[in-house]
C-alpha cells in the first residue's frame, strides 16, 4: 500500500466522496473539503483552493 504524505485524518468515514486538503485564502485556515461547493469552516469563506 502507498502511504501519501500529508495524510493526518485518514479517517474513512464513507469510502465513496473524495476527500481533499483545501486552503482559505482568506484565513489561510487548512481543512478537508468534501464535494464542489467547498466553504471555509472557520470564516465561512468560499475562497478557499486545493492544496
Ligand atoms: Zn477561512
Amino acid at each position: 500500500m502507498m502511504c501519501s504524505v500529508g495524510d493526518a485524518f485518514d479517517l474513512d468515514l464513507d469510502g465513496k466522496l473524495p476527500v481533499k486538503d483545501y486552503v482559505c485564502k482568506d484565513c489561510e485556515n487548512k481543512f478537508k473539503g468534501i464535494g464542489k461547493n467547498v466553504a471555509c469552516p472557520s470564516c465561512q469563506s468560499k475562497n478557499v483552493a486545493e492544496s
